[in-house]
């Protein structure tokens, strides 16, 4: 999925973009969570804050409500006709003994009936007599003005034990320590945190006549904190598993709680922190918070209450467990991360096939381009869903493609056909030069031959005639000399061998270069004949020993020709086969008919020498006039000869030279000769151009 990230960011269009959608998705989203985490915890920190104030509202309703009830129920007493029947005040005991009733009835913790200088008159449980005066007691003072007063006092032990021992007992309480408790070193709480109530009686005629006074001891007074527990924190107005609890403060200690300790038992005794002290007792203010009460972290606040002379002595706590608050703030909270988690995943998905479905088709043509710029012109984007501007991109770019490749095949094409014409005009511009450069050269060959002919007519008549001086004379002086001449008979010999020799190279060069003087009458001849004849013509010039002849005739044809010349000819062959076997070898002399077209037109008679053979380079030049490899004997003239001789006939001389196997030279002859003497005839051009191989 990320494959398209993990490319270098700078080169992918994709990614860039994909970086630009999913940016605001990947920041945003965890900024947004930050900004509801916190959101969230404010509003949790202000929502349990508010709880806690409204908790302590109540709590502090209720509290004010109890205080009250104790002076409500003294004033009610104080009303009572049982009470004002006693007055004026005779004897103490009965009053005592309705004051003890009394007691009981109305739940408080003491009870006395004071006459209106704040001097005790009665006690309940008779505990008169060791009672001290009660006038520095401001409620007292006030009922005593006639305004009946209700206030929280803290009594001194002494007090306490003055009033009952029993209630010095029971505001006993052993101090607890505890970790975060404020450093105190005393070992228990001795004084009692009281509700103090006195109110005025009055006779019927209304004139003050005492003091009724009362309290309810609240160390250890479980009732009250449950009854304020109960009304704060009714059954269902918490979380599951949540607890609500309330205490009353004497100072710092816990004199009346339902906390309870690790034991299960009540807290009691054990005291508040420092901080919570110094702000609630020392200055007076109220305190919310989530605080560690005493084994727990409990959402928590406290309220100062005051006594009648306006000193801190207590607080009023409510609070409840925060764990299951805070449990349920983290699930809430988990459960919003895991959405937008979910969410984030779900956008970060989502965008990213929606982007790549976009960038599909930049993808291909991306793929496309590399592929064509590799060298497969057939690749194409081809089909694509997107039908947006990408997709309609996409095909465009396919249609420029096949235009682009239909153009460079067009282009191909002319190119190759340029090349083809090219080649074809450079071979025909060959030819053209070759044939050209043929002419030439036989322009060239033509002219010097012509000048060659005269040349060789002219000097060649010169030579003959005092040849045929010196051989007549020569005959003179042999005849004169008769026997004379006998010691100089081989000198006569020689000069006779070489002035013949002489007469036969100036009649070959005439025959060279007039060649048409020496054509004789033409007959029919037959090869197997002239081929025989020529056999032992020539015999003389090789050993037979060393050079063996073989015949073997199937022509059927004669030839029309000039009998002699055709024995030159073959005589020429025969000499050039022997001279190309010093060592000796097998001359065959075969022939057969020449076909053309499936008739036979005549002859051709085979002369096959199992010589060197001629190199492919000689084989073009052989026919070539005054061309010879035999320096000092050869005249290069028999093959330029022979061939003209054979062409002025309308046949030709071939040859074939198998590396290394000897050489066949054939002699074509047609059995009616067609006769061609013009200049530009093969059979003329031969003699000094190019032979046939
Ligand atoms: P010449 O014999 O005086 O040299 P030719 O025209 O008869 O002149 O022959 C030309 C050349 O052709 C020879 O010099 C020789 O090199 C070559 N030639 C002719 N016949 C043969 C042969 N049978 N085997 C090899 N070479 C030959």
């Amino acid at each position: 999925m990320f494959k398209a990230l993990f490319q270098p960011v700078s080169r992918s269009v994709r990614a860039k973009l994909l970086m630009l959608v999913l940016a605001p998705l990947l920041v945003g989203v965890p900024v947004l969570l930050g900004l509801v985490w916190t959101w969230g915890n404010e509003a949790y920190q202000r929502l349990l804050t508010f709880k806690i104030q409204a908790d302590l509202i109540i709590a502090h309703e209720y509290f004010d409500r109890v205080r009250q009830g104790v002076g409500n129920d003294l004033r009610a007493l104080a009303e009572s006709q049982r009470l004002a029947k006693h007055f004026p005040f005779r004897d103490e005991v009965p009053l005592s003994a309705l004051l003890d009733g009394m007691l009981a009835r109305y739940q408080v913790d003491f009870l006395h009936v004071l006459d209106p200088a704040g001097r005790p008159l009665a006690s309940a449980r008779g505990a008169r007599a060791a009672l001290p005066d009660r006038a520095h007691w401001p409620v007292v003072t006030s009922a005593s003005a006639g305004l009946a007063h209700t206030a929280i006092e803290v009594f001194t032990p002494d007090e306490l034990a003055a009033i009952d021992p029993r209630l010095s007992a029971r505001a006993h309480i052993r101090l607890v320590p505890t970790a975060a408790a404020r450093p105190d070193d005393r070992v228990s709480e001795e004084r009692g945190l009281m509700i103090h109530s006195a109110v005025p009686i009055h006779d019927a005629a209304g004139v003050l006549v005492g003091v009724l006074e009362g309290g309810v001891l609240l160390n250890g007074n479980l009732g009250i904190v449950d009854r304020i527990n109960a009304i704060v924190y009714r059954e269902g107005s918490l979380p599951l598993g949540s607890k609500g609890t309330a205490t009353l403060f004497l100072g710092d200690t816990r004199v009346t709680t339902n906390v309870h300790l690790f034991g299960g038992e009540r807290a009691l005794g054990t005291r508040v922190s420092e901080v919570v002290y110094r702000h609630v007792i020392d200055e007076g203010q109220l305190w919310h918070g989530t605080a560690f009460v005493v084994n727990d972290h409990y959402v928590s606040g406290y309220e100062p209450f005051v006594d009648s002379a306006g000193r801190n002595v207590g607080m009023l706590y409510v609070g409840f467990l925060e764990a299951p608050f805070r449990a349920a703030k983290h699930i809430a909270m988990g459960v919003l991360f895991a959405i937008f988690v979910v969410i984030s995943v779900l956008g970060s998905v989502l965008s990213l096939r929606w982007a790549r479905s976009i960038f599909r088709p930049i993808e291909r043509m991306n793929t496309v381009i590399q592929a064509v710029e590799g060298g497969d012109s057939a690749a194409r984007v081809g089909a694509l869903a997107s039908r947006d501007e990408l997709g309609r991109l996409a095909t465009e770019f396919d249609a420029l493609l096949d235009t682009l490749a239909s153009k460079r095949e067009q282009l191909e094409r002319w190119a190759d056909e340029l090349d083809r014409k090219v080649a074809e005009r450079t071979v025909e511009l060959a030819d053209a030069n070759a044939t050209l450069r043929h002419a030439q050269q036989q322009l060239v060959m033509s002219e010097k031959l012509a000048a060659v002919g005269e040349l060789t007519a002219g000097v060649a008549h010169e030579i003959n005639n005092p040849v045929a001086v010196i051989q007549g004379n020569i005959d003179v002086l042999s005849h004169a000399l008769g026997d004379a001449a006998a010691p100089v008979r081989e000198e006569i010999r020689l000069i006779h061998e070489q002035t013949d020799r002489i007469r036969q190279i100036v009649t070959r060069l005439l025959q060279f270069a007039r060649p048409a003087e020496f054509a004789g009458y033409t007959e029919p001849v037959g090869i197997a004949g002239v081929v025989a004849d020529c056999v032992v013509l020539a015999g003389h010039t090789f050993d037979k020993r060393k050079v063996e002849v073989v015949e073997a005739h199937a022509a059927t044809q004669s030839v029309e020709i000039n009998r002699s010349e055709l024995q030159q000819v073959l005589i020429n062959l025969i000499v050039n086969a022997v001279q190309a076997m010093p060592e000796g070898g097998t001359i065959t002399l075969s022939s057969e008919d020449w076909c053309e077209a499936g008739e036979a037109v005549g002859a051709v008679i085979h002369v096959r020498d199992t010589g060197p053979g001629i190199p492919a380079e000689a084989l073009e030049r052989i026919f070539d006039a005054f061309y010879t490899t035999k320096k000092g004997s050869g005249t290069g003239l028999g093959l330029s000869i022979s061939q003209t001789i054979v062409q002025r006939y309308g046949g030709h001389i071939s040859v074939e030279s198998p590396s290394g196997a000897g050489a066949v030279f054939s002699v074509w002859l047609r059995s009616a000769a067609q006769f061609d003497e013009s200049p530009n005839a093969p059979g003329f051009q031969a003699r000094w151009g190019r032979g046939e191989g």
